[in-house]
């Protein structure tokens, strides 16, 4: 089943026709694709004032004479990654930082306007568990020859390579990794 999809209106779009999608769809439960119905819209708080639609549910259905078997799905624009505060953007303009051989504290801080940036490493540490994952989407084996800061720490050395390739031969890698590989970006 497809979780990433280009926009919200796809999504809504799809959403609102499971009947006709049904060969699209199996429930990675029960293995049925024909009782699926639309389960409400996923938002996300930008500020106090601002939600954006950033995704919809389905549901196996098992109510009203449907035999599904209960669990809900959830479908994402290919700019959300789930379970991360932040949005695709945010990350571009992390690793786009990292890039231009600015400090992780640095790109965290332009990034997502935070002084306290313990979190970076965090990114940093996800994203180096994805790094084979980025590869083989990119479909190169191994590090291109990068120029570096002495200073630069291991872990950034080793995942800055792919990163470039991954955010320079594309215009924001986050989505078309997750639109084409259909999983999170990490
Ligand atoms: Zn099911």
């Amino acid at each position: 089943m497809k979780r990433f999809y280009p926009d919200f209106n796809a999504i809504d779009a799809f959403t609102l026709s499971l009947d006709y999608h049904q060969n699209e769809l199996e429930c990675a439960h029960c293995s049925k694709h024909d009782q699926f119905v639309s389960h409400g819209i996923i938002y996300k708080q930008r500020s106090s004032s601002f939600a954006e639609k950033v995704g919809k549910r389905i549901f196996c259905s098992n109510r009203y004479g449907r035999t599904g078997c209960g669990r809900t799905f959830q479908l994402y624009t290919a700019n959300e990654i789930p379970s991360f505060r932040y949005g695709a953007a945010h990350l571009f303009i992390f690793i786009t930082a990292l890039i231009a051989n600015q400090t992780i504290s640095e790109a965290y801080i332009k990034a997502t306007g935070q002084t306290e940036f313990r979190n970076a490493w965090r990114w940093l540490s996800r994203m180096m568990l994805k790094l084979s994952q980025y590869r083989s989407f990119l479909k190169v084996r191994s590090d291109d020859s990068f120029d570096l800061p002495h200073s630069t720490p291991n872990s950034l050395k080793h995942c800055l390579p792919t990163l470039n390739r991954l955010f320079t031969s594309n215009i924001n890698g986050c989505f078309n990794f997750q639109i084409t590989q259909q999983q999170a970006f990490f």
